[in-house]
C-alpha cells in the first residue's frame, strides 16, 4: 500500500486523506508536536498543507528528509518576499511591491505605489492576518516589529479575483483545472464559483504562468495561484505550494478532485486532465454551527472539519454542482434563509456570477 504523511492535520489534511482512501492510498495527516517514532514518515512520500512550520523533534525530521517532496520549495513561496522575486525573474506581472525596511520610506513608497496601500507581513499571515492597508498619516498602526518583515504592494483595483489549480508529475508535464472566480471578504474567502469552460484568453494566461512557476521550482503537484483580474490581464496575488481552499469544488464538480491529483501527481500515478462538466459553487462555513437543515437540498454536498467553531475560523464548507445554473441559483436562493445573515452578500455574488 502506498503511504503519504502529511506535514500538518488541519482540514486539507483530512481531505487529502479522505480522497486516498478509495485509491488505497494511507494519508497520514501529522500534528506538528507529534512524537517522529509515532509517525511512519520511513515508508512514506512526504507532502505538507502548511507552508511554514516551526522547528519541534517531527518537522526537523520530516522536512530535512529526502521523500519529502518540494523540500526546497517550501521556503522560497512561504516568504512573500522571496515569492515576489520569483514573479519578477521570470517576467510575470504581479502587484507593483516593494520591501518596507524602514519608516523613512513612506513618502516614497506612496508617490509610487499610490494610497491606500497594502502591507503584507513577509512570512505567517493567512486568511487577511498579517495585513495592513494604509493610507499617509496612518502608518503608526504598522507595528514596529513590521519593518523588515513586509511587503508593500499596490492596492489594485480589480475587477474579480480567480485562481488556478493545477499539477505538474515528475515527467514535467502539467494539468490543470478550469480558473475558479472568488470572493474575499476581509482578507478571507467566502465563495467560489466555477465554470467547465473559463474565458479562454485569461484560462491561456494563468496556464503560461503557472506553468512557468511550476516548471522554475521543479516542482511536483498541485500549486494554486490567486489572481486579480484587471484590464490589462491578470495580476499574480500569490502562490500557495498545496491544495488550495478555492479548488474545494473538484471535490464534487470534476473527474479527479484537487486532493486526488495531488496525491497521484507526489506518487507519479497517472496524472489525466480533470474532465468538468458543469458548473460549481463552493461556499465556506466560517464560524458557522453545523446545521443538518442543509441537507434537506437535493444539490448541497456538505464538508464539515470537525473544528471547534470559532468567529472567523473556517469549519466546513458546503459544495453544489450541477448542469443547470437557474437551479444552481435556485438552491442558493433556499440556502440562504438556513445561514446567518453575512452570508447574503456571497450568495448574491454567487448568483450574479451564474448568471454573468
Ligand atoms: P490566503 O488566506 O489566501 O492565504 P492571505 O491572508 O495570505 O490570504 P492575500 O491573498 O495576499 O492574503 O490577500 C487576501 C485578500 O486581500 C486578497 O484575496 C484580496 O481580496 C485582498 N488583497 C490582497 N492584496 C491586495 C492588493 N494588492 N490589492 C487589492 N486587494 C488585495
Ligand atoms: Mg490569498
Amino acid at each position: 500500500m502506498m503511504q503519504v504523511c502529511v506535514l500538518g492535520n488541519g482540514q486539507l489534511g483530512r481531505m487529502l486523506r479522505q480522497a486516498g482512501e478509495p485509491l488505497g492510498i494511507a494519508v497520514y495527516p501529522v500534528g506538528l508536536d507529534a512524537q517522529p517514532q509515532d509517525v511512519p514518515f520511513q515508508q512514506s512520500v512526504i507532502t505538507a498543507e502548511i507552508e511554514r512550520w516551526p522547528e519541534t523533534a517531527l518537522t526537523r525530521e520530516l522536512a530535512g528528509h529526502c521523500a519529502f517532496v518540494n523540500r526546497d520549495v517550501f521556503p522560497i513561496i512561504a516568504d512573500r518576499l522571496t515569492q515576489k522575486q520569483l514573479f519578477d525573474t521570470l517576467g510575470l506581472a504581479t502587484a507593483p511591491w516593494q520591501l518596507l525596511e524602514t519608516p523613512q520610506q513612506w513618502p516614497e513608497i506612496f508617490s509610487r505605489l499610490g494610497e491606500p496601500v497594502i502591507v503584507k507581513r513577509r512570512t505567517g499571515g493567512y486568511d487577511g492576518r498579517g495585513q495592513w492597508r494604509l493610507r499617509p498619516t496612518e502608518e503608526a498602526q504598522l507595528p514596529d516589529n513590521g519593518y523588515g518583515e513586509s511587503i508593500v504592494e499596490q492596492c489594485i483595483n480589480f475587477s474579480g479575483e480567480v485562481s488556478l489549480i493545477g499539477a505538474r508529475g515528475y515527467d514535467g508535464r502539467c494539468v490543470f483545472y478550469p480558473l475558479t472566480h472568488n470572493l474575499h471578504q476581509d482578507g478571507i474567502l467566502r465563495a467560489s464559483v466555477a465554470f467547465p469552460q473559463a474565458d479562454v484568453g485569461l484560462q491561456h494566461q494563468a496556464e503560461a504562468m503557472l506553468s512557468a512557476i511550476m516548471q522554475a521550482l521543479n516542482y511536483t503537484g498541485v500549486m494554486a495561484m490567486e489572481c486579480f483580474v484587471t484590464p490589462g490581464g491578470l495580476l499574480i496575488n500569490e502562490l500557495a505550494p498545496r491544495v488550495h481552499n478555492s479548488g474545494h469544488w473538484t471535490q464534487n464538480g470534476a473527474s479527479v478532485s484537487q486532493f486526488e491529483m495531488h496525491l497521484r501527481a507526489i506518487l507519479n500515478l497517472p496524472l489525466p486532465g480533470p474532465v468538468v462538466n458543469s458548473p460549481s459553487i463552493m461556499v465556506n462555513l466560517i464560524g458557522t454551527e453545523l446545521s443538518y437543515d442543509w441537507l434537506r437540498l437535493p444539490l448541497v454536498r456538505l464538508h464539515w472539519y470537525d473544528k471547534a467553531v470559532r468567529p472567523g475560523r473556517k469549519v466546513g464548507h458546503l459544495n453544489i454542482n450541477d448542469s443547470d445554473t437557474d437551479r444552481l441559483s435556485a438552491t442558493l436562493e433556499t440556502l440562504a434563509p438556513l445561514l446567518t445573515p453575512d452570508y447574503v452578500n456571497g450568495i448574491a455574488w454567487a448568483q450574479m456570477r451564474l448568471g454573468a
